[in-house]
């Protein structure tokens, strides 16, 4: 009987083992539902709509020249593959597993909505290792990252990558399925993507021509990782997001380089397949925080003040005045992604010298960055603002303008703040109020932005 694929964050054929194991059984129905009400406050923002289209898109023209094609439906995806399964007379959904819970519920849903005749088979195919899998002396999850990458280090490598399948089987007849256009997932009016458009090519395909060009590159990212005017980390996180390519494929295709770079590489990989195993246990953990601060008295509400709201706006805009954390919001804004160590310094500057809750800040990288990942943000935005279960300690306050200089960052804030385009080296890191044109001066001091998160700490302790 007809196979379906349900489709979700692994927009791939290779190494897909739920396609994988779907060819080896009959014809298969590739579907990807957009079901928009599922995830709540996560559903995709508007840079996932943006790579999701372009995803599918290229899938789609993959599936096409093996004579496949995807069926793209709306609505409750539970409801929808259960109808579907019904329509095509399917005996089996394959589905590769999704930690996110709105995901984890939905397939609860699936299993309860499918009758006798069709069952819902989970594969693993998105981690290094299945998250849950990796494991303390006592059976019990790591809660923590540095003994989760040494055990994780251990019990490497992990399974074989698996090829794409020589033939897919089409049913009798295909499905009705929606027109990917009629989805709107692109910007109209205005059309905001441009940036977006020139920085990425989405898609399988381009993954693997990304991953070729890492391979050679890698030995620097040791030194390279935190110099953001550099093109010298990989880039490959929104085609690991949207499972354009799998940690499996990456880790194989590097396993033979001795540079220490690839070990250095090889932590940052884990450090995903970590944020799974966290979500896993703290389903919750992109919403709510795990120290016993009051919060009441740490942060300053947005929406308690005018004056407040603005400076979560400055931020947004990148129109703080401290050019390493603007350079990165506009960054964002255009390109749809940030490097890693603007993304620390953006990050906490809003939750220590603005001190605004980091939900905010949460909540504006998921609608901008093109690798929104639930675990990945959640994970992160409570590292930096020290209240998740591993974290940096609230008190440890970066100090934007030192980050600036130490990493080099002169090219990278001549390229996203034309303002300050023609400052020098020695300038441009911390202009003089005269020196900045049209670029504001710094919304608070360092010192006193300092201070005043500190109190507030003690305070809130
Ligand atoms: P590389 O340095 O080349 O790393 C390779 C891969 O390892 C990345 O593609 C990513 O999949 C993984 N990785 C690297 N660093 C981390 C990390 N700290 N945590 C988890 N995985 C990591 N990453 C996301 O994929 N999605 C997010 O929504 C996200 N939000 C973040 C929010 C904050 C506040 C911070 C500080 C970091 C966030 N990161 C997120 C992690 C990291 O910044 C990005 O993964 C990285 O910048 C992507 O660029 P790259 O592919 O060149 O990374």
């Amino acid at each position: 009987s007809p196979q379906i694929v349900w489709l979700r964050r692994d927009l791939r054929l290779a190494d897909q083992p739920a396609f994988h194991a779907a060819a080896a059984q009959g014809p298969v129905v590739p579907v990807f539902v957009l079901d928009d009400g599922r995830a709540g406050d996560h559903a995709y923002g508007g840079a996932s709509r943006w790579w999701l289209h372009h995803s599918l898109e290229s899938l789609g023209k993959s599936l096409g020249a093996r004579r496949s094609q995807i069926v793209l439906r709306q609505g409750d995806a539970p409801q929808v593959l259960a109808a579907l399964a019904d329509e095509v007379g399917a005996g089996t959904i394959h589905a590769n597993r999704h930690y996110e819970p709105w995901w984890k519920e939905a397939e609860d849903e699936l299993r309860d909505a499918l009758g006798e005749d069709c069952e819902l088979v989970l594969h693993d195919g998105n981690y290094l290792m299945p998250p849950g899998s990796v494991t303390t002396g006592s059976g019990d999850p790591y809660k923590i990252y540095s003994p989760f990458a040494r055990s994780m280090l251990e019990v490497l490598p992990p399974r074989d990558a698996l090829d794409a399948p020589e033939t897919l089987h089409s049913p009798d007849s295909w499905p009705e399925s929606d027109e990917l256009a009629d989805w709107d997932l692109l910007p109209t009016d205005p059309d905001w993507a441009a940036g977006i458009r020139d920085f990425w090519t989405v898609g399988e395909d381009a993954a693997h021509e990304r991953l070729d060009w890492w391979a050679d590159e890698v030995a620097e990212y040791d030194e390279g990782r935190n110099l953001p005017s550099q093109d010298t980390t990989s880039r490959l996180s929104p085609h690991l997001h949207w499972g354009e390519i799998s940690p499996v494929q990456v880790y194989h295709r590097m396993k033979h380089l001795r540079s220490d770079g690839w070990q250095t590489f090889l932590k940052e990989i884990i450090w995903r397949d970590y944020a799974q195993n966290v979500i896993c246990q703290f389903p919750d953990y992109a919403r709510e925080s795990y120290r016993d601060y009051d919060e009441r008295t740490l942060w300053r509400n947005p929406n308690a003040g005018k004056l407040i709201r603005q400076d979560l706006e400055c931020w947004q805009k990148g129109m703080t005045g401290y050019p390493i954390v603007d350079a990165g919001m506009r960054q964002l804004w255009q390109t749809g992604w940030m490097h890693n160590r603007v993304r620390m310094i953006a990050a906490s500057f809003l939750v220590k010298h603005l001190l605004i809750d980091w939900r905010y800040g949460e909540k504006w990288y998921w609608d901008c960055l093109v690798d929104a990942d639930y675990g990945n943000n959640g994970v992160n935005w409570q590292w930096i603002s020290g209240t998740g279960v591993d974290s940096n300690m609230f008190s440890r306050i970066m100090a934007p303008l030192t980050q600036s200089d130490k990493f080099d960052a002169a090219d990278y804030i001549r390229e996203y703040i034309a303002e300050l385009a023609d400052l020098s080296d020695d300038e441009i890191h911390d202009p003089a109020d005269d020196r900045r044109g049209d670029y504001p001066v710094k919304m608070i001091g360092h010192k006193e932005a300092r201070e005043r998160a500190l109190g507030a700490y003690h305070a809130a302790k």
